[in-house]
């Protein structure tokens, strides 16, 4: 075999590192990319100097006073409220006079109750003074033993990091044992100190809720004003003038369908919370003013007679907390306020209260004799029993107290 001479492969140019570029294809211009158009010029922010001065803000429309018209004037007022608000002065007889026969009577035993609670804690906490002072002094050893007992031990597991399992265990169950029992030292404390615990966080708790209760009212509510349905601003203000006493605030609530009003207070001051649903029978139902004003008069009934006043509240605190009791106060309150309400308004009430039972669209619509007559026929055990949990007397024996126009209504 004869060898041939090795040869270099001819390339197509004379360097073989460096073939030769292929031609680039030229740029194919994209349809619609403005490729010779000139750049357009930032607009450039003008020196402070010839800043221009800001336009003037358009004007704001007028602000309309009242979405739905109510009444602004005493000619736009309802017959109602102008009959309302010319019935005479009452007299401070004639209002004591609407009163519960049991109202009265009922108080007392709350005030007497209340004491008895205060001297039984009192004497409680005297009595048991030397078993509170042993607890105490027996439980705070058993802290004190307690915080050196972990203090000593963390200190070994800083000093010794490498302790099998089993010992860890153990001195785990250890602490478990150790550990002071806070449910077994509350067990042991004297009557006298619970009661006594438990009535100053009722008292502190039900005082500083009465602020945030009217905190509460105020954030999402309209006032009643001369501006704001000047029509209930004038009667609340009749109401009070009649019986002597000093306007409270009412505020209008939405309570999403609920129909209620009450009467609260601070600690010197009343107001009173209408739910908006009881306006729209006044303003857009059946524009009865009457059942509305009803309302209205009941809650200012509440504070003529000193139910919504921190003095009143202060007397009974502790015994109201009391079931039972407490509840048939309320109801004596109740029919109180209702017949007082009834001679603010010179009206029976019975269609404020049949709102409250049927909603304020179909109240309208109850025959009243025949609700009354088969109120008078209801009764029963059960029946006795929902009243005597009530706050409010049951609205059987309500409007059939309403109806009589006088007397004390059922308590039982
Ligand atoms: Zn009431």
């Amino acid at each position: 075999m004869t060898e041939q001479p090795f040869t270099m492969p001819e390339f197509p140019n004379s360097d073989p590192q460096f073939p030769p570029i292929p031609d680039i294809p030229p740029v194919q211009e994209i349809p619609g990319t403005p490729q010779d158009q000139p750049v357009p010029e930032i607009p450039r922010i003008p020196d402070d100097a010839q800043n221009p001065p800001p336009a003037a803000p358009p004007e704001r429309p007028e602000r309309t006073v009242t979405v739905c018209p109510v009444p602004h004037t005493m000619d736009d007022f309802s017959p109602d409220t102008i009959r309302i608000l010319s019935l005479p002065h009452i007299s401070q007889f004639e209002a004591e006079s609407c009163r519960h026969k049991k109202e009265k009577p009922w108080y007392r035993r709350l005030i007497f109750l209340n004491i008895f609670l205060i001297i039984m804690t009192v004497t409680l906490v005297i009595s048991g003074y030397d078993e509170y002072q042993k607890q105490m002094t027996d439980f705070t050893a058993e802290v004190i033993a307690d915080y050196l007992a972990q203090s000593a031990e963390s200190e070994d597991t800083d000093a010794e990091d490498s302790e099998d399992e089993d010992t860890a265990d153990d001195t785990q169950e250890d602490d478990e044992k150790e550990e002071p029992d806070y449910e077994e030292f509350a067990e042991k404390i004297p009557l006298g100190y619970k009661m006594l615990g438990y009535g100053i966080a009722l008292m502190l708790i039900g005082y500083l809720s009465l602020y945030y209760l009217n905190a509460d009212v105020r954030s999402k509510s309209v006032k009643v004003t001369e501006r704001n349905f000047p029509e209930v601003h004038a009667l609340i203000h009749s109401f009070s003038d009649r019986l002597g006493m000093k306007a409270p605030e009412a505020y209008i609530v939405s309570e999403n369908g609920i129909l209620n009003a009450f009467s609260a207070f601070l600690f010197k001051r009343q107001y009173i919370q209408i739910n908006s649903e009881v306006f729209e029978v006044a303003y857009r139902e059946h524009r009865d003013m009457n059942a509305l004003a009803f309302i209205i008069a009941h809650e200012v009934s509440h504070i003529y007679f000193g139910h919504s006043t921190l003095h009143y509240n202060a007397w009974i605190w502790f015994s109201q907390q009391l079931p039972l009791v407490s509840q048939i106060a309320s109801r004596t309150r109740e029919y109180s306020c209702d017949r007082l309400a009834q001679r603010l308004t010179n009206y029976d009430g019975i269609g404020s209260m049949l709102m409250l039972v049927m909603d304020r669209h179909l109240y309208y619509m109850v025959d009243v004799q025949d609700y009354l007559d088969h109120a008078a026929q209801e009764g029963g055990f059960f029946l006795w029993l929902v009243n005597l949990f009530s706050t409010h007397p049951v609205m059987t024996k309500r409007i059939r107290a309403l109806a009589d126009w006088n007397g004390s209504g059922e308590l039982y």
